[in-house]
Order: structure tokens, then sequence, then C-alpha cells
């Protein structure tokens, strides 16, 4: 069979599977764009605990870790027909679900896969990325906060900031430096903290939509016991980029933005207003580019080449975009966009929610110093402490 016949088979046997679980799409239901809105756990759980049996919602991870054991065609069959079915937002599981889980499955020892994957499977348990800190973002490897080692464990103190869902996370990916005399990305060391942990104070930050979603967490001499440690120590930057590799697969090029969506704003807009629908008009097209970019791109690493420059500019061109349809949604919507009243509406939402993708997962000026570096060659920002003691260079 070919890819194309084995994936169109999954995906009709997928849908078959889960017409007994799964219900119908509501077409009145709103949908949520990259986290936007109010959180609402319990049907996330609800839902992830349906699918938990099968293994749908991870269909890459192994099946003894209670996935399918799926290759990315087939596994993209099963997402394919998931969206035939009403799905609740899924988005604050997704950095367990999507980044955090897999991670741990490439770096994560065996007990630790066995204690912490069947949580994040089944939605028990959500997870965030302590990465961010607040003079450590673009510049990752320049984080300070402090792990040492205290007996069977490590004490941990220091700060991290924007960590998203850290207010009902049960565990964080925590990077911290455990040997300042190394060079920055050498003396980094990675754990799975458990939240509850004394000495964790986590302070969510609102934000202009008014949405709470990312906080600034606290360590106060937090113990971290050594079985939580991920990788050995030095592993840290390692650890990270595998994290953020998934982050940039997850995210792909569209942002979760779907085509449906942009449909839905051609429904409101007056047939006497070929303006903005000359705007939809090239909206449509720009997302549509993005998918068969994005489809290239997969079927070339599936086809076990190295990444290509197609995958470096989508963060970009999916920013431009939403920011685009966002604002094309708001001149839609005209006034009525600005009320806020009960739920927020889904393009004022949007439209808020916009800035953020020039800076989360990597500000639009990195994305650049990445695609002059390496896909122009042009020549590199010049980096005088990346072979330096990093306690000589701060
Ligand atoms: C909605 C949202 C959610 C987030 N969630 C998380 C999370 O869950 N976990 C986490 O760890 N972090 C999270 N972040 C943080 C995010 O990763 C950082 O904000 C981002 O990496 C930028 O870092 P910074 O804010 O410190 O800005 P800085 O790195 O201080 O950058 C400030 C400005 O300088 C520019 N700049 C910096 N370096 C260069 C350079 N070398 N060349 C050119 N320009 C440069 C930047 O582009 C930016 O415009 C989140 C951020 C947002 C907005």
């Amino acid at each position: 069979m070919s890819t194309v016949e084995i994936a169109a088979a999954r995906l009709d046997r997928t849908r078959a599977e889960l017409e007994a679980i799964l219900e119908p799409p509501r077409p009145e239901a709103r949908v949520g764009v990259l986290g936007a809105g109010s959180d609402d756990l319990d049907s996330g759980r609800a839902y992830l605990g349906r699918l938990a049996p099968g293994g749908y919602a991870v269909p890459t991870w192994p099946v003894e870790h209670g996935g399918m054991g799926l290759s990315g065609t087939e596994a993209d069959a099963v997402r394919q027909a998931l969206t035939h079915y009403q799905a609740p937002d899924m988005y604050p599981f997704l950095v367990g679900l999507d980044l955090i889980g897999p991670t741990i499955l490439v770096h994560g020892d065996e007990e630790q896969k066995a204690r912490w994957l069947p949580a994040i499977r089944n939605g028990q348990e959500i997870w965030c990325q302590m990465f961010s800190e607040p003079d450590a973002g673009s510049d990752l490897a320049g984080l300070k906060s402090r792990a040492e080692r205290d007996g069977d464990g490590w004490r941990v103190s220091g700060s991290k900031v924007w960590t998203s869902r850290a207010h009902y996370s049960k565990r964080g990916l925590l990077l911290a430096r455990h040997d300042p005399r190394l060079a920055k990305h050498k003396g980094i060391i990675a754990f799975g903290l458990d939240m509850t942990s004394p000495g964790v104070t986590v302070q969510p930050l609102v934000q202009m939509n008014h949405d709470a979603h990312f906080n600034e967490v606290f360590m106060d001499d937090v113990w971290i016991p050594d079985q939580d440690r991920i990788g050995e120590p030095g592993d840290g930057w390692r650890i990270a980029l595998t994290c953020l590799t998934f982050e940039r697969g997850a995210l792909g090029g569209g942002l979760g933005v779907k085509e449906d969506q942009v449909a839905r704003l051609a429904e409101m807009i007056a047939p006497g207003d070929p303006v903005a629908r000359d705007r939809w008009a090239a909206r449509l097209i720009e997302h549509r580019v993005i998918g068969m970019t994005e489809l290239r791109a997969r079927q070339a690493r599936q086809a076990g080449l190295p990444p290509g420059p197609e995958d470096s500019g989508s963060k970009l061109r999916g920013t431009a975009m939403i920011k685009r349809l966002a604002a094309l949604g708001l001149q839609v919507e005209g006034p009525a966009a600005t009320v806020v009243a009960g739920e927020p509406d889904e393009w004022q939402s949007m439209f808020l929610m916009s800035p953020s993708l020039s800076i989360r997962g990597g500000t639009d000026e990195i994305q650049r110093n990445i695609l002059g570096e390496r896909v122009l060659g042009l020549p590199a920002e010049a980096r005088v402490d990346k072979d330096k003691p990093f306690s000589d260079t701060c």
C-alpha cells in the first residue's frame, strides 16, 4: 500500500472507532485559539478519559506507554479523524501531551515514564514548561535558577516567568544551573518539579484580554528528590532543545487556526462589502499556502530528509496571517467586537491574543536570526560568552 492509502485506511478505521466514544461536532460551539479564553479543565479531562483506552490522544507514543505506536503519516490521520468530532479546548493539556510527554519519552528513565506518562495521557496531571526567567528568554541558556546537590536530592532557588498554566500544573519541566563554572549551555540540569513542593509560589499574571494563563513562579530553597532529575546533570540544554523542537512541531504552520474558522468569517461579511471579501480571500489563500508548506515539510521529514527552509519561516508566516485575520474579524464585526460582556467575543479574543504570537515559542526577531544564519547562511551573531565559564560572564 502507498503512504496515501495507509493514511486513508487509518482515517476510516479510526473514525469508525471514534464514532462509539465521541459526539458529532456542534456547529454553534465556540472555538478557542491558542488557549485564549477561560479554561474548562473538567471537559478536557472527560474527553481525554474517553480517548485514553485507545491511545488516540497520543498516537505517536509507544503502545507500552498508552499510545498507538504510529508513524507520522498514520498519526496525522488519527488527528484528522479527531477533528470530525466535538472536542473541548485542549490547550491546557497540550504542553504535557505534545511537548513534555514526548520529551520524557526521549530523555526520561523507565521509572519516570511509568510514573509520569499515564497521568499526562489521561489529563489527570497538567505539566508546565519552566524555562524563561526574568533575564533569560531569547537567551535561554543564560538562566540563573540554581540547583545544588543536597543528600538524595537537590535544593533549587530562583524564579521563572511567563510559565503558562503553572497555577494548575501538577509538575513543571524545570531547567536550573547546577554548575556555574561550566560554559552556559553546559551547566544546566533538568527536573520534573512537583509544583506542590514547599517553597514553590505561583503568582498569575493578568493579560490584556483578561485571561490569567501565565505566571511568575518563585522557588525558595525547594527540595527535589534525585529521582525527579531528568537525564544527567549537564543534559539540561539538550533536553530543552528536544522540548522546543516538539513545541515547533506541535504549533504547526497555522498555529492552531483551522480552516473552518477562516470560513466562518466569510459568513459574517455582508454581500455588498467587496473590500472585506477581497481581504478575506487573501487570508484564506495565506492559510492554505501555509498548510501546503507544512505538508511539504512533513513529507520531507517522513522521507528522512534534514529539516529544510519550509519549517523555519512557518511560525513567522503563521503569526502574520493570524494577526491579519484577527484584525479583519474585528473590522467585520464592527463596534460589537469592542463590547466586553460575558464570554469574550471570539474575534476580539483572537485579536488581543495575537501580539503574543510574536513572542511565545521564540520571538519574531529570533526566528529571523535563525532564518538568516541557518537557511540563508548569513554571518552568525557574535556570541562572545558561549565558551566562557558562566560565572565569568555575569
Ligand atoms: C503567551 C506566552 C506564553 C509563554 N509561555 C511560556 C512557558 O510556558 N514557559 C516558558 O518558559 N516561557 C514562556 N513564555 C516566554 C517566552 O518564551 C519568552 O517571552 C520569549 O522567549 C522571549 O523572551 P523575553 O520575553 O525574555 O524577551 P527578550 O529575550 O528579553 O527579548 C526582548 C526583545 O529583544 C529581542 N531580542 C532578544 N535577543 C535578540 C537577538 N539576539 N537578536 C534580535 N533581537 C533580539 C526580542 O525579539 C524581543 O523583541 C511565554 C510567552 C508568552 C508571550
